[in-house]
């Protein structure tokens, strides 16, 4: 896709920080981390949110996730990962092509990924069960 960044990437147009390359999988630093090792896994192809990924692609994405994340550690010796993936702009996603976040948290990191906490009684949760369920 002509104006997307991580499809310039992906082709070498523009360079990135790079840490891990197959055929169809890149994976590069963040431009602008969270902390130190943060970085993100993308399919060479432009393809946007989850739901369009190919299983047999998204099973090596998340192996490369998985062996990055093992390198990271090893290297960096962080307390713990956030392993991120944000699907459309209400959910956070700026570059709409799909994109999985490594990234190494440490004690005191000053980062915050979080969400607000609902209530929802019973009865709603079970509405909301059986429409998931029957679509
Ligand atoms: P998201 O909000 O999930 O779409 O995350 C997009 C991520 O891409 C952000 O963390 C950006 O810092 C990162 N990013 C944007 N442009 C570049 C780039 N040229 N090289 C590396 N990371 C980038
Ligand atoms: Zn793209």
């Amino acid at each position: 896709m002509e104006d997307c960044i991580f499809c310039k990437i992906a082709t070498g147009k523009i360079p990135c920080a790079k840490l891990h390359e197959s055929k169809e999988i890149l994976a590069f630093l963040d431009i602008a981390p969270a902390n130190k090792g943060h970085c993100l896994v993308i399919p060479k192809k432009h393809l946007e949110t989850i739901t369009e990924i190919p299983d047999a692609l998204l099973s090596k994405m998340i192996t490369a996730v998985k062996e990055l994340t093992a390198r990271i550690d090893r290297a960096l010796k962080p307390d713990g990962f956030n392993i991120i993936n944000n699907n459309k702009k209400p959910a956070g996603q700026l570059v709409p092509h799909f994109h999985i976040h490594v990234i190494p948290r440490f004690i005191n990191d000053g980062q915050e990924i979080t969400w607000k906490a609902n209530t929802f009684d019973g009865e709603y949760m079970e509405k909301i069960r059986q429409i998931i369920l029957t679509n």
